[in-house]
């Protein structure tokens, strides 16, 4: 008998041995059913590693790149074992498919699909979900993969999905508590959905200002996948919601895109059917701004979607609903599972038409403009140009010669003489609908009811003159800038002042506390004007610097900084470097606003403005230790868009005024300007409506139209042509017009002791996207940006957030003089 029992534990151990060997699913491997936890990234990345280690021939992972926060972040392929042998043969005939890599296709029968997760931290469901995706994939949906590469990304936004499974780890009841009320369904200030700056990186594919994007867009450009979906979570008490979308479409979209999105959603739609899931379609989540997972995959060539499941930060483990039934996380992944692997069904099946539509896809002979001609300041260009490599879209030099088209300055017909100096980016390639996307005037809307901004255009947005053009223009390559060269002794040194790259050397040579002067009215010296606001570093007031010369050679190097040499203090036309219009600028101590109240956006959009674009210091102050702050250990405090109505009570505002007074300068933003609007003390005024006496009463409009009837009042990301006073310090090295982007109605009157520094004037001129009847009514003269002295102080107004999802290039140097050369 004591045999038989080692013999049976002999066998039983060596079972149990090759159990473990097997692929596990992700409740066994995580050691918990999925649902009843929120894993951590790491524990969803080990996941992944031990399918890749069990089903090496199927399953592939790739690190794409790393989060602001060190975490990895990772694709996995999965497909059949030959597909996954020949990876890179499919990867590459699908980009000859598109033109983009030279040489013919061979007819490929398979499809390629892209399901991206947790793109919002707190809509923690999905990452879940990819789990168990994967696993059903590999153990009851082989059949698919025999012609379909999938390709899982199971958390683009990691460091925002760790936020959120962290909190709620440590806030949620055991057993959780579905009481909607209770804390652990309140996720506080700033919550999960962002990226470590507080990005939402469902606005950022376009603008790739956050580096999960940049690090996505690489891979993602080298695939070109043929469908994407970008699963998110709603409101807990919405049903499900999958394609189609609703309008606006956009115009470059295909008959093929749209009707395969409806096939999409009636395959899905069979399987909530069978188990009686709720769902809707159609009727919000609109494919027109550029850049979000679904439409920036669709003008790529994708059948882009955003799928999006109830729950969200306040799902939690479980939470009641207002149809009195508990919501739970199990539910939500079984419902982002399903969809799921539906898309991969659809495809398999549909693989020969989906490539054939994908290859169609990329004829861009029907588009209307065939070249966009860009002329203006050379950092300008750069700046656009490292843009467009992003999108690995190609650009050249223009010729030398007239170009006529739609001018963007004028916003109509018109002409500019080209050189050899300006870009041109045609249609007349694989990214051709991209490029109309991103460079057209205006983007034509089918529909005013949007989700998002309705204009974007990227001439405006970095500050370039521009021609749409309907003939295709020649280039000629592009050249590099010649290098800078080394710096020889002079009496000093002048730099011009137009562009972020300017304000980056500026923080720099602060950063090595040399002495820098700006001049407020414009010089001459040896046949060169210098404008105001260019930077002049003057050999004398740098003596505390070892072998100076050469020290700011080194940096102008470094920065590619070209510099003038100027051998005198006496110019041709003054003043003179003695005058009191050559000023030292002042290295300024920056605090600014955080946490409660404040626009978690606009915050996060400042911070990462300061840490990884200008590179220069700031001291954040959460608004709960405002009334303890010694703001005296500050020269300015930005107050980002937000509500201040408990931080600048009567005693905080008393506090902040006296500061200002004795020489501190405040730079408000957006929602920030309604803490000092109709205040004593401040010269800003709400700007109101003429009242319409003909205008119909709001009360009686029929309760069906009320969405619409709102929608007049209503500006939604439109672009408006600004005139702009630029011998103000604020607006040095801006022309006279400027082009802004508006993002609310909210209006302001004109300063009447201040400077308006850029305002709308009474004739107001939208250049793109849409504006209600009614909030049009209110722009006639009204502020954009302005400034008022208080005491020894400043308080600066920019009505129009210039840091908005960090891509209006060309609205960032408001801020930076604000900052260095206002009230200096
Ligand atoms: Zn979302």
């Amino acid at each position: 008998m004591q045999k038989f029992y080692q013999i049976v534990l002999v066998v039983l151990c060596s079972v149990s041995f090759t159990m473990a060997q097997q692929l596990q699913s992700p409740s066994d491997f995580l050691g918990y059913e999925l649902g009843t936890q929120f894993s951590r990234h790491h524990q969803v990345v080990d996941y992944f590693k031990h399918v890749e280690a069990q089903l090496p021939n199927q399953v592939k992972m790739e690190k794409y790149g790393e989060t602001y926060e060190r975490r990895p972040l990772y694709v996995t392929y999965i497909s059949s074992e030959e597909n996954l042998r020949n990876l890179d043969a499919i990867r590459e005939n699908n980009l000859k498919n598109a033109g983009i890599l030279n040489g013919t296709s061979t007819t490929s029968d398979i499809a390629i699909v892209w399901l991206s997760y947790n793109v919002h931290g707190n809509e923690a469901s999905s990452t879940e979900a990819s789990m168990k995706t994967l696993y059903s994939l590999l153990t009851q949906k082989q059949e698919w993969l025999k012609n379909t590469v999938v390709i899982i990304d199971p958390c683009i936004n990691p460091d925002g999905r760790d936020r959120y499974a962290n909190w709620f780890n440590e806030t949620s009841s055991k057993p959780f508590d579905v009481d909607p009320q209770s804390s652990e369904h309140a996720e506080p200030w700033p919550g999960g959905r962002p990226n470590h700056y507080l990005f939402d990186l469902n606005r950022d594919w376009a603008w790739a200002s956050q580096i999960e994007s940049q690090s996505r867009l690489k891979i993602y450009n080298k695939w070109l996948p043929h469908i994407h979906v970008d699963f998110h979570e709603q409101g807990i008490n919405n049903p499900y919601y999958f394609a189609p979308a609703a309008e606006p479409f956009h115009e470059i979209i295909s008959d093929w895109q749209r009707d395969f999105q409806t096939q999409i959603g009636k395959n899905h739609a069979k399987y909530f059917d069978a188990k009686g899931w709720l769902y809707f379609t159609r009727e919000s989540f609109d494919l027109l701004y550029p850049s979000y997972g679904d439409t920036y995959p669709t003008y790529m060539g994708a059948i882009g979607m955003t799928y999006e499941q109830a729950g969200h930060s306040r799902g939690g483990l479980g939470v009641l609903t207002r149809e009195g039934h508990i919501l739970t996380l199990v539910d939500r992944i079984a419902h982002h599972t399903t969809t799921g692997l539906s898309t991969v069904e659809i495809s398999s099946r549909n693989a020969s038409k989906l490539n054939t539509e994908f290859k169609k896809f990329f004829d861009n002979s029907a588009l209307k403009y065939k070249s966009y001609v860009l002329q203006g300041e050379s950092d300008k260009m750069e700046a656009l140009k490292s843009l467009l490599d992003k999108h690995e879209i190609s650009y050249g030099n223009a010729p030398n010669k007239k170009v006529s088209g739609f001018k963007y300055s004028t916003n109509g017909s018109g002409s500019i003489i080209a050189t050899s100096k300006d870009l041109v980016i045609s249609t007349d390639q694989p990214k051709g609908k991209m490029v109309k996307a991103l460079f057209e005037p205006d983007a034509m809307l089918s529909d005013s009811l949007t989700y998002d901004i309705t204009a974007w255009s990227l001439p405006h947005a970095y500050g370039l003159n521009a021609i749409a053009s309907t003939s295709l223009i020649s280039t000629s390559g592009t050249t590099q800038k010649a290098p800078i060269t080394r710096l020889t002794q002079a009496y000093g040194y002048v730099s011009d002042w137009n562009s972020m790259k300017d304000a980056r050397f500026l923080a720099s040579l602060l950063d090595k506390d040399i002495n820098i002067r700006f001049n407020t009215k414009p010089f001459s010296q040896n046949g060169n004007l210098f404008n105001r606001g260019s930077l002049i570093i003057l050999q004398r007031d740098n003596k505390h610097i070892e072998n100076f010369t050469t020290a700011l050679s080194e940096m102008a190097m470094a920065h590619k900084q070209p510099l003038t040499a100027i051998q005198t203090g006496f110019s041709d036309t003054h003043p003179d470097m003695g005058s009191s219009s050559v000023r030292l600028i002042k290295k300024p101590k920056i605090a600014m606003l955080s946490g409660e109240g404040t626009s978690g956006l606009n915050y996060g959009a400042l911070w990462h403005f300061f840490e990884q674009q200008l590179h220069y210091p700031v001291t954040s102050i959460n608004t709960s230790t405002f009334n303890r702050v010694n703001l005296d250990d500050y020269d300015v405090l930005i107050l980002p868009s937000g509500s201040y109505r408990t931080v600048l009570n009567e005693s905080g505002m008393s506090k902040l005024q006296s500061w200002i007074r004795a020489g501190g300068k405040v730079i408000a933003i957006d929602r920030a300007l309604s803490a000092f609007a109709g205040k004593k003390g401040f010269s800003l005024q709400y700007n109101k409506n003429d009242k319409d006496k003909d205008k119909e009463d709001p009360n009686l409009i029929p309760y069906s139209d009320r969405r619409r009837e709102f929608a007049k009042q209503m500006i939604t990301g439109a672009i408006f042509k600004t005139k702009v006073d630029n011998t103000h310090p604020m607006a040095y090295g801006y022309s006279k017009d400027y082009f802004t982007l508006k993002l609310g109605s909210t209006s302001y009157s004109l300063l009447e002791n201040g400077g308006n520094v850029a305002h709308i004037g009474a004739n107001v001129t939208k250049v793109a996207g849409f504006a209600g009847s009614e909030a049009l009514k209110k722009l006639p003269k009204s502020l954009v940006f302005g400034s008022e002295n208080m005491g020894r102080g400043s308080v600066i107004y920019m009505v129009d957030n210039t840091l908005f999802r960090s891509f209006w290039e060309n609205g960032k140097l408001f801020l930076v003089n604000s900052i260095f050369f206002v009230n200096n």
